[in-house]
């Protein structure tokens, strides 16, 4: 028996309800392997980056190419098995393993390829943020991605994407040039602007929907490779202050720069200050922009109006590398830690808001949990709002509630808090939220059709097309057009 057939044979024991010989054709067609119970790398196969998710699917297929993951997916479609997608294994509401059914895990698939004339890069669909960043960087290029390197570019770009380049450059979504696209027929498409358009245009927001992404090709910026990161702590109390001065601040400098304000506890940790550990904060924080020798000093002067709101608990900025600015609020996303978030969009931010949002950070029970404020706006906002599936995009104002915390015996509290904080800010919303942002989807049909917006109608009828017994549903899920 070969090292393949062993694992087939393994399968034989576990797998659901599935012929032996079905079983071992499938684990034989494939070039990568596939992970099963009790094989030792079945536990860290099904684990993801939320120790909330506890799943335990019957099969997980470690894809390397194409090919394996259209065996994988008519593997699934053809018996019946229920099918979930990994990228970076980092969607908040866990939905990349399932139970019983086939994970297509990407997480080997992480090559790039950097066109630094043409200003396109290629990233297979189980990079990390950290790895494509890594490849761009050596030519002095970015691509807009997220704020923390461990998350995937696949779940991120299919959602949206938002992160330090957004109002510059806009969404991770807004730079794909075109994608490799496995549908649920087991046909490999190119998605682009010239071929399979309505499909290009709903996998720009549509999330997971539409089959399996295995490359995405993005639209390169210089940025970097030194820049400013601005990283200034201010007492909560003066949260009305900070806020407004940030609102203030991107009315002014439009493109340069995209701050994200957060409300919570300074870390009783070595980096900060002993004096200010525990202490309630309102922090700015930034990454400049521009590109070139002077970058970091002109960014500096850039981000000098968010560091002087008011006297700051402490302020951490500096000159760094672009690489280290994304990865600078990694170490606060543990692996295995308990999270659970919501997203809220707001038109403005009145006074009475920033109470509340006040209120509420202090209330949080995990010292870990955050409020954001993403300013939105700029470039992001110029696309239009049917111009790709991304809805939403002109709302000034986005609030992540996270709740991150260690210990099983805290998650009541600590849903209850995320719960009660959402029910209360949704008072100051007009709707919409970020589908990238949720934990468990548990609020059903009405927040999806939030988030797609005025988009579900036409997202529902590009599913139709190209996945019309809805095998890619476990994700923030379009029903096909009947
Ligand atoms: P996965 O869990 O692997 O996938 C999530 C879902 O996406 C899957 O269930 C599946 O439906 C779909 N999917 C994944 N890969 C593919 C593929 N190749 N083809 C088709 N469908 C696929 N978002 C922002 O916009 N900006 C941020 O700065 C940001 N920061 C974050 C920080 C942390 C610590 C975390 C946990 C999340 C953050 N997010 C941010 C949200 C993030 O964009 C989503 O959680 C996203 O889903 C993560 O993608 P992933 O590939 O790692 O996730």
């Amino acid at each position: 028996m070969n090292e393949r057939s062993s694992r087939g044979a393994d399968t034989a024991s576990s797998g659901p309800g599935l012929s032996r010989l079905l079983l071992d054709r499938f684990v034989s067609g494939l070039h990568g392997r596939v992970i099963v119970s009790p094989d030792p790398d079945y536990e860290p196969a099904r684990a993801l980056w939320n120790g909330m998710i506890d799943r335990r699917p019957a099969l997980v297929a470690r894809c390397r190419d194409n090919d394996d993951v259209v065996v994988s997916v008519n593997f699934a479609r053809d018996n019946g098995l229920p099918l979930a997608v990994r990228g970076g294994g980092h969607g908040v509401a866990g939905q990349a393993v399932c139970d019983g059914g086939l994970v297509v895990d990407l997480s080997e698939m992480t090559d790039t390829d950097v066109d630094p004339e043409g200003l396109t890069a290629r990233a297979q669909g189980g990079c990390t943020l950290a790895d494509l960043d890594r490849a761009t960087q050596r030519y002095g290029l970015a691509a807009p991605l997220g704020v923390v390197s461990a998350t995937g570019i696949a779940g991120l770009t299919l959602s949206g994407g938002m992160g330090w380049l957004r109002r510059k450059y806009g969404l991770s979504c807004d730079n794909l040039v075109s994608a490799r696209v496995v549908t649920a027929d087991g046909k490999v498409l190119t998605a682009s602007e010239s071929e399979n358009q309505d499909l290009f245009w709903a996998i720009r927001g549509g999330g997971g929907n539409f089959g399996v992404v295995t490359s995405f090709d993005y639209r390169m910026h210089p940025v970097g490779p030194r820049v400013f990161l601005c990283h200034v702590y201010y007492p909560l109390e003066r949260a009305q202050e900070v806020l407004r001065a940030c609102e203030g601040y991107v009315a002014e400098v439009p493109e340069e720069a995209a701050p994200l304000a957060v409300l919570g506890r300074i870390p009783r940790v070595e980096a900060y200050p002993a004096a200010v550990h525990g202490e309630p904060f309102v922090a700015i924080f930034a990454v400049s922009t521009g590109a070139g020798e002077a970058a970091a000093e002109e960014g500096e002067r850039a981000l000098r109006p968010l560091r002087e709101v008011t006297e700051p608990l402490c302020d951490l900025s500096e000159h760094t590398a672009y690489t280290e600015a994304q990865q600078f609020l990694d170490e606060d996303y543990p692996d295995g830690g308990l999270y659970y978030w919501k997203s809220v969009n707001a038109p403005e931010l009145s006074d009475k808001l920033i109470e509340r949002l006040t209120e509420h950070a202090a209330a949080a029970p995990s010292p870990d949990s955050t409020i954001d404020v993403w300013y939105q706006g700029g470039a992001m906002a110029r696309v239009g709002e049917q111009e790709t599936a991304f809805a939403n995009r002109g709302v000034p104002y986005l609030f992540g509630i996270e709740g991150n915390w260690d210990h099983e015996g805290d998650s009541e509290r600590n849903l209850a808090w995320v719960r009660d904080t959402f029910a209360d800010l949704r008072h100051f919303s007009t709707g919409g939220v970020y589908l990238n942002f949720p934990g468990f989807l548990e609020e059903g049909e009405q927040l999806l059709r939030e988030g797609y917006g005025g988009n579900y109608e036409r997202l529902s009828a590009v599913k139709a097309k190209y996945d019309p017994g809805n095998l890619f549903r476990l994700n923030a899920n379009i029903q096909p057009a009947s």
